[in-house]
C-alpha cells in the first residue's frame, strides 16, 4: 500500500524539479527593471512563482549562501551590481574590496536609498540587515569593520546580485 502512495509523490516531485529548473534558465520577471526606481509591493506568494528556489530562500526568507561558494566572492571585474530580484542598482565594482569573510564585500552602496537597513536580532546577535531599497529583498548584512573611506563592510550574498560588466572593459583586463 505504501508503495502506491510513494510512487506518484516521487513523480510529482520530479516534475516540480523539472519545472523549477526550467524557470531558472528562462525567468519571467515582470518586476525586473534597471531604470524604474518605483518601490515594489509584491507578496512573497507572488515572488515564489517568479524567482528560482535558491534566490527565493535567500532574498525572501533571509537564508545565507555558504561562505566561499558565491559566484562574486572572488571576482573583481569592473561593472555594476544590480538586485537579482528587481534590477535595482546596488553597488559599483569600485566599492568592492577583497575581504576574507567568504562573501562579496563592498564599502558603500551605489546611492542613498539603493539599500535600506533593518535591525536583525536573529541567532543571538545584533546585526544590521541590508535590504534592497526597491523590492525589500534580503541582500546580506553590513558591519563596521570595512576599509576606508567608509569603514563599512557590506557583506552580500552573490545570488542576490546581478552583475553587468562595463561596456568598454576588455576581456584581457577581465581575467586579471
Ligand atoms: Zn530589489
Amino acid at each position: 500500500m505504501k508503495k502506491i502512495i510513494i510512487t506518484p509523490l516521487c513523480i510529482l516531485l520530479a516534475l516540480l524539479g523539472v519545472a523549477s529548473a526550467s524557470a531558472q534558465s528562462a525567468p519571467k520577471n515582470p518586476y525586473y527593471s534597471r531604470t524604474n526606481q518605483t518601490k515594489l509591493k509584491v507578496s512573497n506568494q507572488e515572488w515564489k512563482k517568479i524567482l528560482s528556489s535558491d534566490l527565493y530562500a535567500v532574498a525572501r526568507e533571509g537564508a545565507t549562501e555558504r561562505a566561499f561558494t558565491g559566484k562574486y566572492n572572488e571576482f573583481d571585474a569592473k561593472g555594476t551590481y544590480y538586485c537579482a530580484v528587481c534590477g535595482n542598482k546596488l553597488f559599483r565594482s569600485d566599492a568592492k574590496f577583497a575581504s576574507t569573510c567568504g562573501w562579496p564585500s563592498f564599502f558603500e552602496a551605489d546611492r542613498k536609498g539603493s539599500v535600506i537597513y533593518k535591525e536583525d536580532k536573529s541567532y543571538n546577535m545584533v546585526r544590521t540587515e541590508v535590504l534592497c531599497g526597491r523590492c525589500n529583498s534580503h541582500l546580506g548584512h553590513v558591519f563596521d569593520d570595512g576599509p576606508e573611506p567608509t569603514g563599512k563592510r557590506y557583506c552580500m550574498n552573490s545570488i542576490c546580485l546581478d552583475f553587468e560588466a562595463d561596456k568598454n572593459f576588455s576581456q584581457k583586463n577581465f581575467n586579471k
